[in-house]
């Protein structure tokens, strides 16, 4: 029986087998059979390794084949190992099949001795250099192979530069070098007691058993501890020996790193820098500047072509943007490594479609290849690169993008400031639904509470600005108007700038940069939705954000929420009205009020949606939200009851004044009688007695109102049946906007969605209403309005009656965000805020519920209402619109389950886009148990 084969030449080894040559062995062996120019060399397996590891002593026979290697490699080269003219020199390089960077040991230029080094000297005539790699050669074979501390090389090294008054390592002579050598040879003698070997196979023997070692060094553990890598995926590592070669060995050589595009633009140029004469060293070191490789065309005009080759072989063969190293050594050009290329997303997408166009990935490639989520820098503003200003302060990042303004502390500040033209960020400790105003005037939010599904970081995301949140270290005091981080006391006006997609918060201006929607990402997104099943919705609430939805690609609205304009500055005093309403006619006037305004809301959106379906939600949340809370009408109406006592004792001024110093009474006279009558003219206009009732209404209202678990009290639908008035507006001016754009020519397919519907009766109740308004608004604008009748799927018991349901929804869209909660039995904000941290901490649960889908429990239920409903309903169209609608994993899950369409905020829009198209593409490698 023959021996078992350790060892592979680059020629003979398979360049796709990294379990058995390592991810470094494999992609050598593949660079050289596919004719580029890779220093040569042999790979030892994985096997070997773990024969060493069991045995503590390389395998039998392996020696042997390594020295016929050598041998080999000594013909190739016309070198010698050991040789002292034209020495031989090799690099013992670690890799296993999984790449784990820097966690394994590699020894360089092996072989060198007192014989070889004369070689050296003469062949690069440099010796500095020479004495350099052999005092390194030293101390990284004495730690690595011997175990000699680092530490003990490293104070020889400073003694030695304290001694000559050298700053740096580089201002060692060649004769100081030569000094530290042997120095270090008497190190490596005192700690091993033997000699420092310096017989080049001994060497790499020694070499190679070590590097076998550094498998189960502590390095290496943890990583493949910390990284779940198994031994399945890498067990062992192969050890790689490669013949040095050296960009230092005159004019004629030169190292450097190249792009086969630009990884920052993506441009089909070869991009990278070089240095002449030098190691790769002095690259990293930054002692010498290195020049962009297209000054190589002028200087080495025929390396500079073969180059080029290079990488155009480099990319026929990997189909794949790859990040090379090369060296020239004496005018021969050789390629020491390749990868795949990391580059950021402009370059991602521009690298997609040019090189579909030229043939070298297909479309579903250029569509694979990129994350969905990367597009996420493509669509807001950005820091300018390297600003290399420190935060002040870190939050959450809530909402992406980044912007600076002066910072207002609330939203009627934040409206008056932006009105005169003003950039603001508006910073508060949390939102509410009345800040509305402070949202669209404002560029960015900053909180100091609440987590990223709080009520400022889903409007902020809504309306694609950017947002912190939950930034604990700023202490806001409103009253003062200032704000506390540490030690810095910022002022209401102070320019700040925020930066969503990290969660920083700096003080200060710094530039951004504006999201660019290039042409090549118009192309791409056009490709994925050809490829995807899924349609792309909007969450869009206002004709604005309605139009800025179809810029991003949407297919329509998928939820658009009424609540968002009756929350509109000019509109709330009306809102108001109708919940301070006594009487159904007192609440009809204030509707009779808001009607004319919500149809001339829908007929932006509907004109906006030309063509495609809007789906608009009937009033969702508890109506207590439109109203202060009773602490600040507590508080306003502390202060009206003082303002009205003050009028009162002004009034009075000028007699108690007599009283006490009649001749300051005197000589005042005049201006008391004014200031007494102008405060009658205030008294008489009554103006802060009207507050004061409207006021003591709201809070009676708000006290009437106030409920002990308002998300699971008096909202949605179960407000649309206690007050059908309010519902019935709604459907009128959805009917009656969709008349009127008919009219107009506009193509309008709106769908009527009723929100937090539980029984099927419930919807019936809106159905009837809508029944009845359908055919006078038909009568009275002389055209039949076409529409859906939906609901929303965001409460377990809807879900599990899906068939009556069905029966009467002609759509279901399931409100994630709702359905989370209830399947959990978590409150979002209590859960984000309490204990949901250390839950993931402790890996009680894998992820945050509310922002990744859980497919096992919220997914699983999904699909079994979608399944029942459409048997009731074949026809039944179904969708998402809650906030992980535009995340790309349960984007996959929607795809996987059959459902039509997913619906996301504007912004996101380009990424869902993506994923979808992604999710039809990779349908095959989903599946399995996705719910075990
Ligand atoms: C939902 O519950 O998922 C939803 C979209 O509604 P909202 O977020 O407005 O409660
Ligand atoms: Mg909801």
């Amino acid at each position: 029986m023959s021996a078992k084969r350790y060892v592979y030449s680059f020629e003979k080894g398979d360049g796709k087998n990294k379990m058995l040559l390592g991810g470094k062995g494999a992609n050598l062996c593949e660079m050289t059979q596919i004719g580029l120019n890779v220093p040569s060399g042999f790979t030892i397996t994985n096997d070997a390794s773990l024969a060493y590891l069991a045995e503590n002593r390389l395998p039998d026979g392996l020696m042997e084949e390594v020295r016929s290697h050598i041998a080999e490699l000594e013909r190739k080269t016309g070198k010698t190992f050991g040789g002292a003219a034209n020495p031989l020199l090799v690099s013992v390089r670690s890799g296993s099949a999984m790449s784990m960077p820097g966690m394994m040991d590699t020894v360089l230029n092996l072989g060198l001795n007192d014989k070889t080094l004369g070689g050296l000297v003469e062949a690069t005539k440099n010796a500095r250099f020479a004495y350099d790699a052999w005092r390194r050669f030293i101390q990284l074979f004495g730690k690595i192979a011997l175990g000699v501390p680092d530490e003990s090389f490293d104070h020889a090294m400073a003694a030695l530069k304290r001694q000559v008054g050298a700053a740096d390592d580089v201002d060692l002579s060649a004769d100081q070098l030569k000094q530290l050598a042997a120095t270090f040879l008497g190190i490596v003698r005192e700690a091993t007691g033997k000699p420092f070997p310096s017989e080049p196979f001994e060497q790499l023997e020694i070499a190679i058993g070590a590097v076998f070692r550094s498998w189960m060094g502590k390095r290496a553990v943890d990583y493949r501890r910390q990284f779940r890598i198994t031994p399945d995926m890498a067990n062992g590592t192969a050890v790689s020996i490669v013949t040095m070669v050296f960009g230092n060995l005159g004019d004629d050589s030169a190292t450097g790193v190249g792009f086969t595009r630009n990884p920052a633009t993506g441009e089909n140029v070869i991009y990278g820098e070089y240095l002449v004469n030098a190691q790769g060293e002095d690259v990293v070191a930054g002692i010498r500047t290195p020049k962009p490789i297209a000054e190589l065309a002028k200087e080495m005009p025929e390396l500079y072509r073969q180059l080029v080759e290079l990488r155009d072989k480099l990319e026929a063969h990997y189909h794949e943007v790859q990040d090379f190293e090369f060296t020239i050594e004496r005018g021969r050009l050789y390629c020491l490594q390749t990868r795949n290329g990391k580059m950021n997303a402009q370059a991602m997408v521009r690298t997609s479609v040019e090189m579909t166009r030229d043939n070298l990935i297909t479309r579903e490639q250029a569509l694979t290849r990129i994350h969905p989520s990367t597009l996420e820098q493509l669509l807001v503003p950005a820091l300018a690169p390297r600003h290399g200003v420190t935060p002040l302060a870190q939050g959450l990042p809530a909402s992406p993008g980044a912007a600076s303004g002066r910072i207002v502390f609330d939203a009627d500040t934040a409206e008056v400031s932006s009105g005169k033209g003003e950039r603001v960020i508006l910073v508060r400790e949390e939102t509410k639904p009345e800040d509305i105003h402070g949202f669209f005037a404002a560029v960015g939010i900053l909180t100091s509470r609440g987590g990223k599904t709080s009520h400022a970081a889903v409007v902020a995301r809504g309306m694609g600005k950017p947002c912190v949140s939950g930034c604990e270290a700023i202490v806001i005091n409103v009253r003062e108007r200032v704000a506390r981080v540490g030690g810095t006391l910022l002022h209401e006006g102070d320019t700040i700038t925020i930066d969503g997609t990290t969660g920083h918060v700096f003080a200060g201006e710094i530039p951004t940069v504006e999201p660019e929607f290039s042409a090549e990402l118009e192309t791409l997104l056009g490709w994925a939705d050809q490829t995807a099943r899924l349609k792309v919705m909007a969450n869009a609430d206002t004709p604005h954000d309605a139009v800025s939805a179809r810029r991003f690609g949407a297919h329509g609205i998928g939820l658009c929420r009424t609540e968002r304009m009756f929350n509109d500055v000019g509109r709330l005093p009306i809102v108001q009205d109708m919940i301070l309403a006594e009487t159904t006619a007192e609440r009809q006037t204030a509707l009779d009020k808001l009607l004319p305004i919500q149809r001339e809301d829908f007929r932006g959106i509907f004109r906006a949606m030309n063509g495609l379906p809007v789906t608009i939600r009937l009033l969702d949340p508890p109506i207590h939200e439109f109203l202060p809370t009773a602490e600040q009408l507590e508080y306003e109406l502390s202060h009206l009851h003082h303002l009205h006592r003050a009028v009162i004792n002004m009034e009075e001024l000028h007699d108690t004044l007599k009283m006490v110093d009649p001749d300051i009474a005197k000589s005042n006279v005049q201006q008391l009688e004014k200031l007494s009558e102008a405060l009658h003219q205030f008294r008489d206009a009554g103006r802060e007695k009207a507050q004061i009732e409207r006021k003591e209404a709201m809070l009676k209202k708000v006290r009437q109102l106030h409920e002990v678990n308002p998300m699971l009290g008096h909202r949605g639908v179960r407000l649309g049946i206690t007050y059908p008035e309010i519902y019935a507006m709604q459907i009128r001016a959805i009917l009656e906007a969709a008349a009127e754009c008919i009219k107009e020519g506009v193509d309008v397919h709106p769908e009527i969605m009723v929100p937090q519907v539980a029984t099927p009766r419930e919807l019936y109740e809106v159905k009837k209403i809508v029944d009845e308004i359908a055919p006078k608004v038909e009568a009275a604008f002389g055209v039949k309005a076409p529409y859906k009748f939906g609901c929303m799927m965001e409460v377990v018991r809807a879900c599990l009656r899906a068939v009556p349901m069905a029966s009467i929804a002609e759509f279901f869209s399931f409100g994630t965000n709702d359905l989370t909660q209830a399947t959990f039995s978590f409150s979002r904000e209590d859960a984000e805020n309490k204990f949901l941290a250390f839950y993931l901490e402790r890996g009680i649960i894998r992820d945050n519920p509310f922002e990744i889908l859980d497919v096992k429990g919220v997914g699983r239920l999904m699909e079994i209402a979608m399944h029942w409903g459409r048997k009731a309903r074949p026809d039944l169209k179904v969708g998402i619109c809650g906030e992980h609608g535009g995340e790309p994993e349960a984007i996959r899950f929607c795809h996987h389950i059959g459902l039509d369409y997913v619906s996301c905020s504007g912004p996101r829009v380009p990424i869902a886009r993506l994923a979808a198209a992604r999710a039809k593409l990779l349908e095959k490698d989903y599946g399995g148990e996705i719910y075990a």
